[in-house]
């Protein structure tokens, strides 16, 4: 069996070789940004990595175009995946680094390959198209890819701080339309239904609601068609929300008092009412202190300086994946200066010397997280009790 410092070896051994060419690998995909869903080519650079590191490689897979999966094994024993982000922004390019982090994954995944022989298990690299659109990890961990996985893991790239104890809200995107009865709005109202007082107390119902909901959540929409002209009854209207909270499962009760609130407005004004999830429905970021103690104490061997996490603010796609399985998304600063991700500075940071050096550190800190996982059944016994117990969690 192999000893967790032999194989610390081995993975620097592996890394100190081949950072060079990663970083390269990583420059030119930020060279050439490709949006979410259109990644083909930067999936391609990424899965041929793989397959040269001696993975197999399944591309496309789940149905996504430019997903993959990439697998080692040797006999049968723990999985760990590691996530692959790969997506761009419009005009900014990789202004959030997943030409970095994404390179990141690949990289930490060949490094563990040189323990496996000495090591029983799977190591899988899933490459995780559109985190800034869609979010292909919603239908991926829909698909069940991620539940026989002991830990999924990631590293986000951020700017100067780093912090463990990333968090995210749940969110249900949602459009509402609103179907009446035109009538001429002078001539004869009394022959139409109005479908925009549908939507107008629609927006009433979820203001009143707002009282009596959690703090942490967050209710936001926009009337998104209101009628077309104002000499006729409008006959149909929309409107679209996200709802926001950092709890799956109070969102979900929260959801049924919203749908409440859109039959009462249809009953009220006489209309009919429909809805629908029009975007993907995001899961919050379950916590797993196991494994955020882990690659805390790991990363501070490797010298990084840790502050504690802001909370949730956004939403994303990694949050169902932590309902799958236990999971983790460290953020790790790859320039000491504090800039914001999403911008043009943050682009031009993630190809100085300071973000090649991150892209080894975090590297470096994913395969060594993944090591001790196959490494210690204690842990991977710990890392599962955090996520049942989070899993149902309510807000107290
Ligand atoms: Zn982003
Ligand atoms: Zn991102």
């Amino acid at each position: 069996m192999l000893t967790y410092e032999e194989g610390i070896a081995r993975i620097d051994r592996f890394l100190a070789a081949h950072l060079n060419g990663a970083a390269e690998l990583a420059d030119r995909i930020h060279a050439h940004p490709e949006l979410g869903e259109q990644e083909f080519e930067t999936s391609r650079l990424l899965a041929e990595r793989l397959r040269e590191g001696g993975f197999q490689v399944e591309a496309p897979t789940c149905g996504l175009p430019t997903a993959f999966q990439g697998v080692a094994r040797h006999g049968s024993g723990p999985v760990v995946a590691l996530l692959t982000e790969m997506d761009a922004l419009p005009e900014i390019g990789h202004a959030c680094g997943h030409n970095l982090h994404g390179v990141m994954s690949v990289l930490a995944g060949l490094a563990l390959k040189e323990c496996l022989p000495d090591l029983e298990g799977q190591i899988r690299v899933v490459g995780t198209p559109a985190e800034e659109t869609n979010g292909a990890k919603v239908s991926m961990a829909a698909a069940g890819i991620f539940d026989d996985c002991d830990l999924a893991l990631m590293i986000h790239c951020n700017a100067g701080e780093s912090f463990v104890d990333y968090r995210s809200l749940a969110m249900d995107s949602v459009e509402f339309t609103f179907t009446g009865k035109p009538a001429h709005a002078a001539g004869s109202p009394w022959e139409g239904l109005n479908a925009l007082n549908g939507v107008q107390l629609l927006f009433h119902g979820v203001d009143m609601l707002r009282q009596h909901v959690r703090p942490e959540a967050r209710m936001h929409g926009i009337i998104s068609a209101g009628g077309v002209a104002p000499n006729i009854v409008p006959e149909t209207a929309q409107a679209r929300f996200y709802f926001r909270a950092p709890w799956r499962p109070y969102l979900n009760q929260l959801m049924e008092k919203v749908y409440d609130c859109a039959r009462g407005a249809a009953l009220a004004t006489g209309t009919q009412v429909t809805w629908r999830n029009n975007e993907a429905s995001f899961d919050d970021m379950l916590p797993n202190p196991t494994a955020e103690n882990l690659i805390g104490s790991i990363l501070v061997d490797l010298g990084v300086s840790l502050v504690p996490g802001p909370g949730p603010m956004g939403s994303t796609d990694v949050g169902n994946v932590s309902y799958r399985c236990p999971a983790l998304q460290p953020e790790l600063a790859i320039t000491p200066e504090r800039m914001s991700l999403h911008t043009r500075e943050f682009e031009a940071a993630l190809l100085l010397p300071e973000a090649h050096r991150m892209l080894g550190v975090g590297a470096q800190a994913l395969a060594r997280t993944c090591l001790k996982v196959f490494l210690d059944p204690e842990l991977r016994a710990s890392l599962r009790r955090d996520f049942e117990a989070q899993k149902n969690k309510m807000p107290r």
